[in-house]
């Protein structure tokens, strides 16, 4: 069933999880994420971003998930993730598609970040449709957002408390060190823990996690086996994405680690099957390797078992 963000994470809140947020561009990276969700009977959050929208279109993406989440018993969000382009955002609340969307205004100078996102909400409210906004820079890279790691800065809890305030949004994507994309950290993840614990205490809404993937060492080893230059990449350890749930994160997104599982999938079968050109058999370990990702982050949220 096709629901809200705002029922899905007061759900969370009260039960002390996080939803785990995942990124789709086609056909077979929703079924991944859809299975997963049955098997380990989690509400789920499925997201495109800017960049999912230009490949693979709004509307197919958004009746292939709306098919999807129909037919299924789990509790589907359709979310757009980091609408930078007003515009879009826009598109995506009036399409009827979107129960969710993200307006990314973080880097804005922050009046400006306030007033377009409080139009946003009364827009998306309008149409039963939930808000997520950021405040606070991520570093990284992913898709259509890039923030340099000089440009990146801690969300400020006193301002967020304010923004949330002023703005009316459902939930507020926070800078607390992590990073987007593969290559998140030269050391070990370092996540600002007290400064999450003070905005859960100040802050009305949900928090949400970006940048948050593990890199799992099986699925780098198995890229790597088959020519992947990620050997550097690093993500954010178990530990501290349960750390952060404990402390009030209830959603958290998921793009990297997706991408990894995809690729380890499509490169060992090239490499072990090279006689195939079927895209049919090509696709499907992909799929079941996202899969299990997938189920893996549902465990480790706290989500599975609980749509
Ligand atoms: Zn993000």
């Amino acid at each position: 069933m096709l629901v809200t963000l705002s029922s899905v994470l007061a759900k969370a809140r009260r039960g002390r999880y996080a939803v785990g947020a995942f990124n789709i561009n086609n056909l077979e990276t929703l079924q991944s994420v859809i299975a997963a969700a049955e098997a380990e009977r989690a509400p789920v959050v499925v997201q495109t971003s800017e960049g999912a929208i230009e490949y693979a279109g709004m509307e197919e993406l958004g009746l292939l998930t709306h098919l999807a989440a129909l037919r299924s018993r789990c509790p589907v969000v359709f979310h757009l993730d980091h609408g930078k382009n007003t515009d879009l955002v826009v598109k995506a609340i009036q399409s009827g598609y979107y129960t969710s969307v993200m307006f990314d205004g973080s880097s804005l100078p922050y009046e400006e970040n306030v007033a377009t996102t409080k139009r946003i909400v009364k827009l998306a409210h309008a149409k039963r449709v939930s808000v997520e906004a950021e405040l606070g820079a991520i570093a990284g890279i992913e898709d259509f957002v890039s923030v340099e790691e000089r440009d990146a800065h801690l969300t400020d809890p006193t301002q967020a408390k304010e923004f949330v305030k002023r703005t009316g949004i459902d939930a507020l994507a926070i800078a607390i060190g992590t990073s987007h994309g593969a290559f998140k950290f030269k050391h070990e993840s370092r996540l600002d823990f007290a400064r999450l614990k003070k905005i859960t205490e100040l802050v009305s809404v949900p928090l949400v996690l970006h940048g948050a993937s593990g890199v799992p060492a099986a699925i780098k080893a198995q890229c790597t086996k088959y020519g992947c230059e990620i050997a550097a990449a690093k993500g954010v350890s178990d530990s501290s994405i349960k750390k952060a749930v404990g402390l009030g994160i209830r959603k958290v997104n998921v793009d990297t680690d997706l991408r990894i599982a995809f690729d380890a999938g499509i490169r060992k079968f090239l490499h072990d099957k090279p006689g195939v050109i079927d895209p049919r058999e090509i696709l499907k370990p992909a799929r079941e390797l996202m899969t299990k990702v997938v189920r893996q982050k549902m465990k480790l949220l706290g989500c599975a078992g609980k749509a």
